[in-house]
């Protein structure tokens, strides 16, 4: 049981941060939900690894989004609404789903296709058909065991999204790169390698990308090399960028620099809202500290 002073908190704090007139969800604004897995990790979980969702938490964030009357738009049309080719005159939400965990088909993409809402998978095309994503087996399982949760999409994943007019594949690079300072090229092929798998096995338009690990353009040394990161995107032919940054988007936010909310195992439907909100900061640090995650 948790101390009563973390349940407290937990109890008064999160319900004020995520009151409505506080939180200000009626606000215009884009928030872009980062999901990664969804489903039941084997225990014990691995302590550090606070991105995966039950499937539970997972059903109940999205009634959320339907009782709140938040619509869930696609990427795409996020981006006409920022640019002001569409009227950006209420609070939309955007699905994505980052590395693309084949654990996904039978949690998440159900509970979609039943509530009908758009989400953008963004794939390390790299590691189709593999048993685990390496960076996750060495980061969080140092035993060299493999657990079935962290398997790849497989080819016929691709294959069943990419069919499904309301879902979106884009890229999250090929293998996973971390950006390193003075080696934008070699980022910049690793990339576009994803888009000719993407574009080539599966005759897949890639429109869109996510940074895999942290947004390099958050860096004071990334400069004018992030200029030529973000040119070359523009070559590509990618109209949306996703990056880790948190926070909401509004009117005229640039497409390329996209902010995020990334959802963690801890959210509480309190949490949960205070993120649709953009609202974090306070929220997210009562709701890890009630769980002890510091
Ligand atoms: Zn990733």
């Amino acid at each position: 049981m948790k101390p009563v002073f973390y349940r407290a908190m937990e109890t008064t704090g999160l319900r004020l941060a995520s009151f409505p007139g506080f939180a200000g969800i009626s606000s215009p604004g884009i928030v872009i939900l980062a999901y990664h897995d969804i489903g039941v990790l084997p225990e014990p979980v691995p302590r550090r690894y606070i991105y995966n969702v039950s499937e539970q938490n997972f059903r109940e964030q999205m009634m959320i989004l339907r009782k709140m009357d938040i619509p869930v738009i696609p990427l795409r049309e996020a981006v006409l609404r920022l640019h002001g080719e569409l009227p950006l005159d209420r609070r939309y939400a955007v699905l994505t789903f980052d590395d693309g965990f084949h654990l996904l088909m039978k949690s998440a993409v159900p509970v979609l296709q039943e509530l009908e809402f758009p989400a953008t998978f963004f794939v390390a095309t790299g590691f189709l058909d593999k048993e685990i994503f390496p960076w996750l087996a060495d980061d969080f399982l140092p035993s060299g065991e493999v657990i079935p949760q962290w398997q790849p999409f497989t080819k016929e994943d691709i294959k069943s999204i990419a069919g499904n007019p309301q879902f979106e594949i884009g890229s999250h690079s090929h293998l996973h790169v971390q950006f390193e300072e003075g080696k934008f090229d070699k980022y910049l092929q690793d990339v576009k390698l994803s888009i000719d798998v993407l574009q080539a096995g599966f005759g897949i338009n890639v429109e869109s990308f996510a940074y895999p690990y942290s947004f390099p353009g958050q860096r004071k040394r990334a400069g004018s090399e992030f200029g030529h990161l973000e040119n070359g995107f523009r070559h590509f032919g990618l109209q949306a960028i996703c990056t880790t940054q948190m926070g909401l988007n509004r009117a005229a936010h640039p497409a390329h620099r996209l902010k995020r909310m990334q959802v963690k195992s801890y959210d509480s439907p309190a949490l949960f809202r205070a993120r649709l909100a953009g609202n974090l900061g306070i929220p997210e640090f009562i709701q890890r500290l009630s769980h002890k995650l510091f």
